[in-house]
């Protein structure tokens, strides 16, 4: 009782004596700030989980010597399933196996903890209600995890009327969530036809701008996406099946896209025996996957030559690729031709804009969450350098920091 006693305050100590410690500065060799800009020899001075300054003069010493790595703002993933994990059989989780409330959690936190430490220190969940509990505790600090955003359930039903469904965004309001998440198309595995109308989406996405919240669309067909586009929803989800007219009118509407480059599809083949023969993790389902992988990348490519439309960073990580999301971004970068500054800016500063917090993460300057992290190279020039992580900080607080560790 006394051990387990004295090992959580152990626990729970360490870290809030980190946050205490005030100021703290942090030497970048380089720092990359979110937004394009690049300084060498930067000092970073964090007060209370807040970016006060940043020096070009050398303060010394500085409490994290971080000269020889290049310092970011924490990742930003507009799309991650924490709630998928493979249970104790080596199988995807599903409700019915027989796995407790309890242990899906601690599998969750696994995910969580698997994401901060890879440098991702906010996400987006789209969603699920036990997203909620995990969400709050990490906010409040005993739960290392990266901060989490989430619309609980989503909305997938393709009955209800607009009274019913305008109704479900104000229940989901109440219960917390902090976006809307909303199945206008089928699983890539099945097609991805549209399922819902545009005077349902119309409903759903117009009732969500009138209660302050946000919107976010699966839709893999054009025509799935053009009617969320038109509904005024916020963000639209893979878009497989995107065509240049309907990107077109998106970046007209302002409307964020955020099309996955390849983790999602490899990483359910790679894993395919723990998926296949559950639900649409058929034999048709897995070719229909095997084909999305070249369209995938087609529509971001497509995406990319669309002018002004703004393209965020989201993995769909799902069990299997938690902690490997950076996998996505070096994908567009080396398969989508995509520019490393701009895969960068799309998960930091763009993903922040997307996400209502331009103001808060996403870019190191002044007043920013001190949400920071250190890797080995240059990411502008090598976005392998993604992989290497070596310190992670969430809102002043340290998380990693492999400082001793040769490398
Ligand atoms: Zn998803």
């Amino acid at each position: 009782m006394h051990a387990n006693r004295a090992l959580i305050l152990t626990m729970l100590s360490m870290p809030v004596a980190l946050a205490a410690q005030s100021p703290v500065t942090i030497r970048a060799g380089r720092m990359v700030d979110g937004r394009g800009g690049v300084t060498t020899n930067a000092t970073i001075v964090v007060e209370q989980g807040t970016i006060r300054r940043v020096d070009r003069a050398a303060a010394s010493p500085v409490t994290y010597d971080l000269s020889k790595y290049t310092v970011l703002p924490g990742l930003i993933d507009g799309h991650a399933h924490l709630s998928w994990y493979f249970n104790r059989a080596g199988r995807y989780h599903t409700p019915n196996d027989g796995d407790t409330p309890v242990q899906s959690m601690l599998a969750m936190t696994g995910n969580a903890f698997a994401t901060l430490t890879s440098g991702v220190t906010t996400i987006q969940s789209p969603g699920s209600p036990e997203d909620k509990g995990l969400r709050d505790f990490i906010a409040i600090g005993p739960t290392p995890g990266p901060r989490i955003l989430t619309s609980l359930e989503p909305i997938t039903s393709t009955r209800l009327t607009p009274d019913s469904l305008r109704e479900i965004v104000r229940q989901r309001k109440a219960q917390g969530a902090d976006f809307i998440k909303i199945f206008a198309s089928k699983s890539i595995r099945d097609g991805g036809a549209p399922t819902l109308t545009q005077e349902q989406l119309d409903a759903i996405c117009g009732e969500a701008k009138a209660q302050g919240l946000r919107t976010l669309v699966h839709a893999h067909s054009a025509e799935s996406m053009k009617a969320a586009t038109l509904a005024g929803c916020t963000q639209i989800e893979h878009g497989v099946f995107a065509t240049d007219e309907v990107l077109r009118l998106m970046a007209e509407r302002g409307t964020y896209f955020d099309p996955q480059c390849g983790l999602v599809f490899r990483n359910y083949l790679e894993n395919r025996a723990k998926y296949e023969g559950i639900g649409n993790y058929t034999e048709a389902g897995f070719a229909a996957m095997e084909k999305a992988i070249p369209l995938a990348l087609a529509a971001f490519r497509r995406a990319r030559a669309t002018p002004g439309l703004k393209i965020v960073w989201g993995t769909d990580a799902v069990a299997g690729a938690h902690g490997r999301n950076v996998e996505d971004l070096i994908c567009r970068v080396q398969d989508g031709g995509q520019p490393p500054m701009d895969a960068i800016i799309s998960a930091t500063s763009l993903g922040a804009q997307a996400l209502g917090m331009g103001t808060q993460i996403g870019t190191i300057a002044s007043g920013y969450q001190a949400d920071l992290i250190a890797i080995d190279g240059d990411p502008t020039t090598d976005i392998t350098a993604l992989r290497r992580v070596v310190f992670v900080m969430k809102g002043g607080r340290v998380y990693r920091w492999d400082g001793n560790l040769a490398r």
